[in-house]
């Protein structure tokens, strides 16, 4: 059983969550509204190598849940290393004889088709999202799948125009790549790492997180009915030693790896000296920034989207709130009020904001976390809804009372958890935002065009969003400072791990 947090006893109810009960009574309550097309979802996946469907060689499967209920949804191949090895072998095979040999036009043909299918199948991949990972559909439906065909569209335009992206230069492409994959994003990290490979030329074996490979084979559906040439996308399934065998592979050329950043830096130890390249998008502990002058409803709104939405499992989550110490009664009291009117429950119905937890395991570390930040002495205030009795989830939740040194404040939970806390100054709200081994996102919230550009400009992240917090859009770079990785996926920029120029 996962562990429950000790600090839920301690739970109070605020006083003004108290207000707005008696003020609206069960006005918040809405009927279900669930999802309710039906999808088809196999008795079990196979592996996909060289173009077609196949069993692991161990003959092994292994269950996928669903974490609403904890139910087993289907079976998965286990893939080993001699799974790894067949993929790589039949993507070297299809690097050297087709893909990049063909007109870079031809390329781009493929990728608009698996594009225009995504979208013809886009209900379909939503729900299946969501039923195998625990997100919210209107999340699946709304940010997830449109973004996956954004990706496969935007890549496919550039596959003949590399030559513009590198005027004067010679682009090249790498090879065999293998791509390894977290659970939080499961479609949209495959076509963030799919896309661009595929339109620079490469050839992919790519390694899905164990708990969400559902889509990811049913992607591998789209691309043998567009008429992808066989074994230029492979899918290996499977755990991470499945992860590792890839990574070691001696056949491979390039590895791509989102994930943690304490597997990030094992990868990253066991591919010094090879000659593979490395490209690592890891974790984050963004920092969302209040200034005393920000809108502040719109403030809070962009922390909720940036926290609580998609149960905080996002890599660049704003999972730290700074508020300027003059607004910070006023903030406390809106984003106390406001997670009171999250919905958490049956991630199918679109009016749900808080689905489940991925798995067991995640609700665990974030259990233990939470429980650490009460330990040391922040003050914990959670939401008080009521959880469903079967699956895994984590009511939203957030402390206060938070020192720079506290774990709920240095660690990524990646959870519905947030840890507010205050400063005096824009310097010291960059020193505070800066004070992490992390650098993948921030956020700033002012009325002041000046006040962004000059903390924009201090903030070590990757992504900064100003009035606004989680937007994607494929024409734009993403990456990571200091200890959340390097390189960039999307946009121009994110051409360059794929090619050797
Ligand atoms: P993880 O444990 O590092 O796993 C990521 C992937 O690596 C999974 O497919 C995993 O397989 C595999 N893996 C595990 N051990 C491996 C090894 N030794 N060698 C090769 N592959 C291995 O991360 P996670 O818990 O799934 O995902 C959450 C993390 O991803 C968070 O830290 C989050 O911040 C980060 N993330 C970063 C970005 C970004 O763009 N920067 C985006 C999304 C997520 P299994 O599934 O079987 O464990
Ligand atoms: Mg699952």
């Amino acid at each position: 059983m996962p562990r429950i947090p000790k600090s839920t006893a301690l739970t109070k109810r605020a006083p003004h969550a108290e207000a707005l009960a008696l003020q609206f009574g069960d006005a918040w309550a809405y009927a279900p509204a669930p999802e309710t097309t039906p999808v088809t979802v196999k008795d079990r996946y196979d592996l996909f190598i060289g173009g077609k469907f196949v069993k692991p060689s161990s003959g092994k499967y292994f269950p996928s849940l669903n974490p609403a209920s904890a139910k087993k949804l289907t079976e998965i191949a286990r893939g080993s290393a001699r799974d790894v090895d067949k993929a790589v072998v039949a993507a070297r095979a299809a690097y050297a004889k087709t893909w990049s040999k063909i007109h870079p036009r031809e390329r781009g043909k493929y990728l608009f088709r698996i594009a225009r299918m995504i979208q013809e199948r886009a209900r379909e991949l939503s729900i299946l999202e969501t039923m195998d990972g625990g997100k919210p559909i209107r999340e699946s439906r709304d940010i997830d799948i449109p973004l996956v065909a954004a990706h496969f569209f935007y890549y496919a335009g550039w596959a003949d125009k590399l030559d513009y992206a590198f005027p004067g230069k010679t682009p090249n492409p790498i090879g065999v790549a293998g791509q390894v994959i977290p659970w939080n994003f499961p479609l949209l990290m495959a076509a963030w790492k799919l896309a661009p490979a595929l339109a620079c030329g490469n050839t992919v074996v790519l390694k899905p997180a164990e708990t969400t490979s559902v889509t990811a084979m049913h992607l591998a559906e789209i691309i043998r009915e567009a008429g992808v040439p066989d074994g230029v996308v492979n899918i290996v399934t499977g755990p991470g030693d499945t992860g590792a065998a890839l990574v070691n592979h001696p056949g491979i050329d390039k590895i791509a790896f989102t994930g943690s950043t304490e597997v990030g830096k094992h990868i990253a130890k066991t591919l010094a000296g090879t000659s593979k390249t490395l490209t690592l998008e890891l974790g984050g502990k963004a920092a969302n920034i209040i200034m005393e002058d920000a809108p502040l409803d719109q403030a809070v709104e962009g922390v909720i989207n940036g926290i609580y939405f998609n149960q905080g499992h996002v890599c660049c989550a704003g999972s730290r709130l700074l508020v300027q110490e003059s607004v910070y009664p006023k903030v406390l009291r809106k984003l106390t009020d406001r997670i009171e009117t999250l919905r958490v429950g049956d991630p199918l119905d679109k009016n749900t904001d808080v689905g489940a937890i991925n798995s067991k395991e995640q609700l665990g570390r974030i259990a233990e976390l939470v429980d650490s930040g009460v330990a040391e002495g922040a003050d914990l205030v959670q939401s008080n809804c009521r959880l469903p009795s079967k699956g895994y989830w984590f009511k939203p939740s957030f402390f206060t009372g938070v020192t720079a040194s506290h774990r709920v404040a240095r660690e990524e939970i990646f959870g519905p958890v947030l840890s507010v806390m205050t400063f005096r100054t824009p310097a010291e709200a960059i020193d505070r935002a800066n004070n992490t081994c992390y650098g993948l996102s921030a956020g700033i919230w002012t009325d002041k065009g000046s006040k962004i550009f000059k903390m924009a400009g201090a903030l070590r992240a990757g992504v900064i969003w100003a009035n606004t917090f989680n937007k994607f859009d494929p024409t734009s770079p993403f990456g990571g400072y200091k200890e959340s990785g390097f390189g960039r996926e999307g946009g121009v920029q994110g051409l360059m791990p794929y090619l050797r120029v």
